[in-house]
């Protein structure tokens, strides 16, 4: 969690710019820069059933305003938006989640807007990716993006999942068992979508990973597929990427050369 280096840098190019604070996009208050994806732990570590929460809410919200991940035992899908973080619970509602609950797995970045556009009509999830990556592969598709689509979606569908109890199973078969699907039609509300590149898939998935909450904040999950009838498009193009690691005892004793390229795919999909 130490970012002696990065802030020694800044505060000597402040010493060399008088109007530094006021003029330092990256700089903020508590230091978390606005340009970088803040990661916790490999979600190959959570694939493995590294469940165990290793940074508080409260931290989180220092990292960034906008984000997707996981709670401490598996317990519920996480979406930031705004600053405020939310559970998509087991049974399909919402809650805001209490400062010290414990996080295993998530990405976040205060979001500034870099693209902006408007879209009609998309029929599906693979045709909005797409819209997306366009815009990736236009921009730079080596870099993250952190991406909100404000719409209404005449489909979504998500999911979420149960607490789990130890010993913790591997997710796959955590899934198999313990996910439960919901299907809404017409409901407006916000994705928050994450874009990995595509060198990053031993500490992530590649590509992209998509959460959902609604508007008035009673329905969400991760999103295994959708529709939109019009939405607003923006994303934040980021150039840095700062990975927090667990030093709990199952973290420490996981083999994470293994490849589950296959098994991150069955789970995002929900297939
Ligand atoms: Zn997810």
């Amino acid at each position: 969690m130490k970012k002696a280096k990065y802030l020694l840098s800044i505060s000597l190019l402040c010493l060399t710019i008088a109007s530094c604070n006021s003029n330092n996009k990256t700089q903020n208050n508590n230091n978390y820069d606005s340009e970088t994806i803040h990661q916790i732990s490999l979600l190959q570590g959570l694939m493995l059933g590294d469940y165990y929460g290793s940074i508080s809410v409260k931290e989180l919200k220092q990292m960034g305003d906008t984000g997707i991940g996981t709670f401490d035992k598996l317990n519920g899908e996480l979406i930031m938006t705004d600053g405020v973080v939310y559970r998509a619970k087991h049974d399909g509602t919402i809650e805001i989640v209490p400062d010290d609950e414990l996080i295993p797995f998530s990405n976040v970045t205060k979001f500034d807007k870099d693209i902006e556009f408007e879209t009609k009509e998309i029929s599906n999830i693979d045709e909005t990716l797409n819209t997306l990556t366009e815009k990736v592969n236009a921009k730079n598709s080596n870099q993250y993006y952190m991406v909100r689509i404000d719409g209404i979606f005449s489909k979504m569908n998500v999911r979420s999942e149960l607490a789990q109890k130890e010993p913790y199973k591997p997710l796959v078969e955590v899934l198999k068992t313990d996910q439960t699907f919901f299907n809404y039609e017409n409901i407006e509300g916000t994705v928050v979508a994450l874009y990995m590149p595509p060198y990053m898939g031993n500490l992530n998935t590649t590509g992209w990973h998509l959460h959902f909450i609604s508007k008035d904040k009673t329905k969400g999950g991760h999103v295994l597929d959708l529709s939109i009838t019009s939405s607003k498009i923006t994303m934040d193009q980021t150039n840095g990427f700062e990975l927090y690691l667990p030093n709990g005892e199952f973290f420490k004793k996981l083999d994470l050369t293994v490849n589950q390229d296959d098994d991150i795919k069955e789970v995002e999909q929900g297939q």
